[in-house]
C-alpha cells in the first residue's frame, strides 16, 4: 500500500555501513530543501538490507549528525530491513512473468568464466557483465539444485525482460537546476542484475524501486555514481507497474586529491569536521551551498 501522495516527497537513504561524510551531508541537504521549495515532505529511510555490514551505532550516528546539520524528517525513520516482505512480493511478481532466474554461481566462478577473455563486457560500475552460466542451465539441474537445498541469488533475464518492453524507457532528469530533460534508460548495459542476492532475499536495486513506490517518492535527488543504476530501477519499475519518480543526480563532492569521499580512503568524516569545530553553517560553505 503506497503512503498518500498529494505533496511531493523527498528522501535521503543512507546505508548505516560507516559515518557520514560531506557527500552525504551534500545529498542529505539537496533533498532536505528540495522538499523545503516544493512544499513537500521529506523522509529519512534507512537502507540496511545489508545485516552483515549495517550497524546500530551507525543508524545512531547518522540521525545525531542529520540533526545537528539541521535536518528534520518525518516520523517514523523508515528502515529497509522492514520490508522484507514487501520484496518477497515483488520477487515473486518477477518470477511470474518469467523475467529472472536463480543463480547458484559464486564470485570466484564468475571470475574464472570470465578471465582469459581480456575485452569481457563491463557494466558502468566496472564489474564484468555475469557471463550466463545459470541461464543456460538445463530446467531438471536447477530444480534439482533448489530441491537440495542450495541457495540461489535471482538474476534479470535482461534480454527477456527488455524484449517484453511496449516502448523505449526513459527518465525525467533535473541534475542541479529547474529544467528537466529526457534520457533514455539503457539497462542492457547491466547484463543480467542480481535483483535479490543468495544471502539477502533483495538487492540495493529491487528494494530501492519498491520503497520509492511504497513511500510514495516522487523526487529522488542522489549522487551521479547512481545515474547509470536508474536504468535498471525504471525497467525494475515497468516491470512491477511501479510509477517513477523524478530523478536529480548531482555532483560528487571529492576530497583535495580529485577522488571520491570513502571511508577506504581516510576521508574526514562529519564527526571529525565536527570535534574540529566545524559548524553546520560551515558545512554548508564546504559543499556550496552557502
Ligand atoms: N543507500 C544508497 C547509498 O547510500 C543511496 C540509494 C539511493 O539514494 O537511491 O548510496
Amino acid at each position: 500500500m503506497s503512503e498518500t501522495q498529494s505533496q511531493p516527497v523527498w528522501r535521503f537513504a543512507p546505508s548505516p555501513n560507516g559515518l557520514l561524510h560531506l557527500g552525504h551531508a551534500y545529498s542529505a541537504l539537496r533533498n532536505y530543501e528540495g522538499a523545503r521549495r516544493s512544499g513537500g515532505r521529506f523522509l529519512l529511510r534507512i537502507e540496511d538490507i545489508d545485516s552483515g555490514r549495517s550497524r546500530p551505532e551507525y543508524e545512531a550516528a547518522i540521525l545525531d549528525d542529520l540533526a545537528w546539520l539541521g535536518l528534520e524528517w518525518e516520523k517514523p525513520v523508515r528502515r529497509q530491513s522492514e520490508h522484507f516482505g514487501e520484496y518477497a512480493l515483488a520477487l515473486d511478481r518477477l518470477r511470474n512473468r518469467g523475467v529472472v532466474y536463480p543463480c547458484f554461481c559464486t564470485r570466484g566462478e564468475i571470475s574464472r568464466a570470465v578471465e582469459g577473455t581480456s575485452d569481457w563486457p563491463r557494466d558502468p560500475d566496472g564489474a564484468p557483465l555475469y557471463p550466463g552460466t545459470c541461464k543456460r542451465m538445463g530446467r531438471e539441474q536447477r530444480e534439482a539444485f533448489l530441491m537440495a537445498g542450495r541457495h540461489a541469488a535471482w538474476r534479470l533475464d535482461m534480454a527477456d525482460a527488455c524484449a517484453g518492453l511496449e516502448q523505449p524507457l526513459g527518465w525525467r532528469e533535473f541534475g542541479e537546476g529547474q529544467d528537466g530533460r529526457d534520457v533514455r534508460a539503457e539497462p542492457q548495459v547491466w547484463g543480467d542484475v542480481v535483483v535479490a542476492r543468495r544471502d539477502v532475499p533483495t538487492s540495493y536495486h529491487l528494494a530501492v524501486v519498491v520503497d520509492d513506490a511504497l513511500q510514495g517518492v516522487t523526487d529522488v535527488a542522489r549522487g551521479m555514481d547512481l545515474f547509470h543504476a536508474t536504468s535498471v530501477h525504471r525497467l525494475l519499475q515497468e516491470l512491477l507497474d511501479l510509477p517513477a519518480p523524478d530523478y536529480r543526480h548531482h555532483h560528487l563532492i571529492l576530497d583535495e586529491g580529485g577522488g571520491k569521499l570513502s571511508k577506504s580512503r581516510g576521508s574526514k568524516t562529519l564527526r571529525d569536521l565536527r570535534s574540529e569545530g566545524a559548524t553546520p553553517a560551515d558545512i554548508r560553505r564546504m559543499v556550496g551551498l552557502a
